[in-house]
């Protein structure tokens, strides 16, 4: 067991003023408060917390930090609340603590959102503190490490959620040695077959791979010495098991293929000039590969990482990488930022430990940033579960604007994220965009090295189907904004002219009312809502009818006297006029102009085509509901009249081709199904499916599933079919 004692002469190894009280306060409380429980080792509860400080006293991180990886699971697991934490060791460890505990279980959510939102809430802790994120990582790490002794299905679950945020939150901020760990630690138990079938034949290569690690080692250490540039070590390592399988798996090569299955590292002096003198020497051993050579100490990476990475030909022909970097580099790139700040505290002065705390905190948020916003603009935790996995995965498309301004994004955007990516009002104005040179469509992936122009018009207007091809959480949210106004919008003048068509019912004019500013006011106050225009959007949405809307302007004994329906003779005969109002042409009806976006939608019972007659319907919230006026359903409907409403196709509405399922009843004999489909393509019409049954009384059922532009269309492949002989009867299926 890790002693207490040990891990204070870390911290004050690292920070010789350390508050060492602090430290042991933190561990009695634990122990005590911990004592009795067990982990599902059967070991004391105590070792996990202790095993935590242990990690973040060699993360190099203070002493609150180490305090509260001890007290990390007090609130969670034991019965001590948050306020005696707080009042026994201050706000900084409370809120620590609070940003590492889980939410309270909430039974009826799914286990998936609890997830989310756990994380939701870590990610909005680390705002205040980032040192969140890495007590987190030290606790998932340790819990990796015992992960054997729980129950297989936890362990997959809890393995893929680490493959799935820790680690890519782990590699973002640099961490190489924890990345690796929690890596090869999660494929272990997510996929244990294919984990040791791949150790199997690493090991089996083993003593070939280390002699000729062996060999490249001396050779270049030899070369250092006679060329005398100085250096601390020169390493040799062999690639890292689950790295090698997601190579093996994403180029769907063999084992044998891999060129970089191991390499080799020069670490120098802290002297970044010693670097290129040791690449001058690597380069005076063996030919470079041209397009391999990184230089990430001119241009360090975000995290801070910096490295020489050059690969070069070895004996044999085989390549393999090499990485050259400074003692201080290799630190920041085993241990990440937390390594960096340790550095800068040097360099600053050991007093000044609050600064060096707040540089800390500055990158860690500058790197993880992007998740944070995504934190605060998502309500629904799966869509922000989705975006942080989107986010995490490392962001290897680079593409340049002509100015050769560099821009990332995640593999998979498009030009569109790429115009977000460079500012909003870019993204919204976008019509397209020049790759290389070359017109293309803003849905276009872009590819690394791409130079990518975007065309804007001061006009154009972000559309909902962008959302289809957006990768970016920026674009996506950016897109969502502008479609929830222009939702609204509609809303807005839809309602309108629902009130409008009202009104006249009531034989009164609607632009005298729909502008009668004060009565309108007072009946927005009714309906408890802030402005005329919200009215109008929630008579839109269906939230108010226009007879409610009507009854209030009218007051009810008004509005019983000049009721519309009261003059009707009955029931029956005011549903045959409503149908009757349906067929002529409306002058009020709202235009149709393309189904399935925003505010009107296609009824899913009759998915009435173009041109065809059809009946709105207002759904309570969900819009206009378009039916065929053919729709079975409708005489159901028509007992809420009040929402019924005229509609129309507009002329120019854009309505893609649908499919519409029709069947066919036939004499059985052998090649009708091939005439009927036969006919079908002749009218240059697409078939989607087609099936063929006998029915008891030997009859031919056949169902096709045809794609169709509009009404003519689908009565051309009706009439089509019923023109072949032994044709009894054709139904399209409503
Ligand atoms: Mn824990």
């Amino acid at each position: 067991m890790i002693r207490i004692e040990d891990i204070i002469n870390k911290v004050l190894e690292n920070h010789p003023k350390a508050n060492i009280d602090l430290i042991r306060k933190a561990y009695f409380f634990s122990a005590l408060h911990h004592r009795g429980q067990k982990r599902a080792s059967g070991e004391p509860y105590l070792i996990h917390p202790l095993a935590v400080a242990d990690i973040l006293a060699d993360m190099r991180l203070d002493e609150i930090s180490v305090a509260t990886g001890l007290l990390h699971d007090v609130v969670e697991d034991t019965l001590v609340d948050l306020e005696t934490l707080r009042q026994t060791f201050g706000d900084e460890i409370a809120n620590l603590v609070d940003g590492l505990t889980k939410i309270a279980h909430i039974s009826n959510l799914p286990k998936e959102e609890q997830q989310a939102e756990n994380l939701r809430k870590m990610v909005l802790a680390m705002i205040t503190d980032a040192r969140v994120v890495l007590i987190k990582l030290a606790d998932r790490l340790h819990n990796m490490r015992t992960i054997e002794y729980l129950k297989p299905e936890k362990r997959k679950r809890i393995s893929q959620e680490t493959l799935d945020i820790y680690a890519p939150i782990a590699h973002r901020l640099g961490m190489g040695k924890i990345r690796g760990e929690l890596e090869d630690l999660a494929f272990k138990n997510l996929h244990p077959e294919e984990y040791e079938k791949l150790a199997a034949e690493v090991e089996i290569r083993r003593p070939e791979l280390e002699k000729r690690l062996e060999k490249i080692t001396a050779t270049i250490r030899e070369n250092l010495e006679k060329n005398q540039v100085p250096y601390v070590e020169v390493q040799g390592r062999v690639k890292r098991l689950y790295s090698l399988w997601k190579k093996l798996k994403k180029r769907k090569i063999t084992i044998n293929e891999v060129y970089d299955l191991i390499a080799a590292r020069i670490i120098t002096p802290n002297d970044k000039s010693l670097c290129y003198s040791a690449l001058g020497v690597v380069h005076s051993i063996w030919i470079p590969v041209p397009e391999r050579f990184k230089d990430w100490i001119a241009s360090p990476r975000e995290n801070l990482y910096q490295s020489l990475h050059t690969s070069v030909i070895g004996e044999g022909g085989q390549a393999f990488e090499i990485q050259i970097r400074t003692e201080e580099m290799h630190h920041v790139a085993e241990e990440g930022v937390a390594a960096h700040w340790k550095y800068k505290e040097n360099k600053l002065g050991k007093n000044d430990e609050d600064k060096g705390l707040e540089k800390l905190k500055t990158i860690v948020s500058r790197l993880l940033l992007p998740l944070v916003e995504e934190a605060k603009n998502i309500k629904d935790p799966n869509d922000f579960l989705e975006s942080l996995k989107l986010d995490l995965y490392p962001k290897d498309v680079y593409a340049f604007t002509p100015k050769g301004k560099i821009i990332s994004l995640p593999r998979g955007a498009t030009a569109i994220d790429f115009a977000y990516a460079i500012h909003s009002e870019i993204g919204d104005t976008c019509i397209g965009a020049k790759i290389n040179g070359r017109m293309v469509p803003i849905r276009t992936e872009i590819q690394n090295g791409d130079v990518v122009e975007i065309i804007t018009s001061p006009t154009a207007h972000p559309s909902s189907d962008w959302l289809n091809y957006v990768k970016t959480a920026k674009a996506r949210n950016r897109i969502r904004h502008w479609v929830a106004a222009q939702q609204r919008a509609e809303a807005i003048e839809i309602g309108r002219k629902m009130l409008s068509s009202e009104i006249e019912k009531f034989d009164l004019s609607p632009k005298k009312i729909l502008s009668d500013e004060e009565n309108l006011k007072r009946i927005v106050g009714e309906y408890g809502l802030g402005r005329i225009e919200d009215l109008f959007a929630y008579v839109g949405y269906g939230k108010i009818l226009p007879r409610g809307f009507m009854a209030k302007y009218l007051g009810s004994e008004e509005f019983a006297r000049r009721d519309p329906e009261k003059k009707k003779e009955s029931a029956i005969q005011s549903g045959i006029k409503a149908v009757k109002r349906f067929i002529g042409l409306v002058e009020d009806a709202i235009l149709v102009k393309g189904v399935d976006n925003l505010l009107v939608s296609r009824a899913r019972c009759c998915n009435p085509v173009f041109r065809e007659e059809i009946v709105g319907y207002v759904s309570n919230g969900r819009g206009i509901i378009v039916h065929s006026k053919k729709c079975k359903n409708l005489i159901s409907l028509m007992a809420n009249k009040e929402r019924i409403i005229e509609v129309e196709w507009a002329k120019d509405a854009k309505i893609p081709a649908q499919s519409v399922k029709i069947t066919v009843e036939t004499e059985n004999r052998t090649g009708i199904l091939a005439e009927i489909t036969g006919a079908i393509a002749d009218i240059k019409t697409s078939i989607l499916d087609a099936r063929a049954r006998v029915s008891k009384d030997n009859r031919g059922l056949i169902e096709v599933t045809v794609e169709v532009f509009d009404k003519d269309h689908l009565d051309r492949v009706i009439s089509a079919i019923e023109r072949i002989p032994g044709v009894f009867e054709v139904r399209r299926i409503i």
